[in-house]
């Protein structure tokens, strides 16, 4: 029998959930531990809204909306349709079952439980193995600024569209917030055995977890290997607008950037086959370098990347 593994993933929404639900199929419950992003949280309609937890929720749950990656599947509308016809604010969609989501986070936590109990309640209700944990019990809002002005993560990324020129980022609340002391002990655990950066965007799901006071400096002196998994492929990004961020940051919009970003931290980097025009030069920032396809199109390619990528990552000492 191989001895029990210990992975800790660190992921934002939709990218990062696909790998999530890839590494869940090939792990034992115990063996994994994904850490979310909690930047794009926001109250909105009386509620807290968590997209990133809910999106990995609903992933590992198997009741994500395969069309969108967020949402639940066969959702209805109802509440939006009477939301709209009363005025009310419609700008972010909120299905009927996702709803219930909502209402019961905010009703616990109203009562008192932190963010953690609450999500892990939950994903035992919806039968999900790993643990799940935000990156912090504390409020962190991530701000985007732009050449129109700064505008709050959701107002950006849902009601504007992305549409706005982005010139900078700042995770409001940062300061005071601690991060999850689960996510600590587990980098400091000597029997971890890697921690995987996911394929999210790195200025808004993977910047504000590093961002938390201590993180950078537990992943810095962390024994096992750390990996990063290039969210572009092809010279895109798959979906939303980590390229169109980079563009407008003035970085080319390539895995070279995206490493670059956590360069001091890497021991491993996964570049997409799309992106072998990066090898060269991914060789010459990073000790490993695995080149795969990484575009993560059905069940089967999830967990086949993910068990390359253990597999990867256990070389990577
Ligand atoms: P968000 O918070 O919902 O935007 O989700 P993430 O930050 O976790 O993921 C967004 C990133 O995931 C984008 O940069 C996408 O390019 C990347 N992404 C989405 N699907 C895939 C995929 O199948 N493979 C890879 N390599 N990246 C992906």
């Amino acid at each position: 029998m191989t001895a029990a593994k210990k992975i800790l993933a660190l992921c934002g929404g939709v990218g990062g959930a696909k790998l999530a639900l890839g590494l869940s199929h090939i792990l034992g419950n115990d063996e994994l531990t994904i850490v979310v992003n909690t930047g794009d949280d926001f109250d909105h309609l009386g509620m807290r809204i968590c997209p990133d937890i809910d999106t990995v929720t609903y992933t590992l749950a198997g009741i994500v909306n395969p069309e969108t990656g967020w949402g639940r599947a066969d959702e209805t509308g109802s509440f939006m349709e009477a939301l709209d016809t009363l005025g009310g604010e419609d700008w972010f969609y909120l299905g009927d079952k996702d709803l219930a989501l909502h209402v019961a986070r905010t009703h616990r936590l109203g009562a008192g439980q932190s963010l953690s109990q609450i999500t892990e309640s939950i994903a035992k209700r919806l039968s999900i193995g790993p643990r799940i944990l935000p990156m912090s019990d504390d409020p962190v809002a991530t701000m985007v600024e732009t050449k129109t002005g700064t505008l709050a993560f959701q107002h950006y990324f849902v009601r504007e569209r992305c549409e706005p020129k982005v010139t900078g980022f700042y995770f409001d609340g940062i300061d005071n917030a601690k991060p999850h002391p689960d996510l600590l002990a587990l980098l400091a655990d000597q029997a971890l055995d890697s921690v995987i950066i996911c394929p999210s965007n790195p200025f808004v799901s993977i910047d504000p977890i590093l961002s938390l006071a201590g993180v950078r400096e537990a992943l810095r002196d962390c024994p096992a290997p750390i990996i990063a998994v290039s969210p572009i492929v092809g010279g895109k990004a798959v979906k939303g607008p980590t390229a169109k961020m980079m563009t407008e940051l003035d970085l080319a919009p390539t895995s070279v950037e995206v490493l670059k970003r956590y360069r001091d931290l890497l021991d491993g980097f996964v570049l997409d086959e799309r992106d072998l025009d990066d090898l060269e030069q991914i060789k010459s920032l990073v000790a490993h370098v695995d080149v795969r396809d990484t575009l993560m199109l059905t069940l089967d390619h999830k967990k086949t990347l993910a068990r390359a990528i253990i597999e990867f990552s256990a070389g990577c000492q």
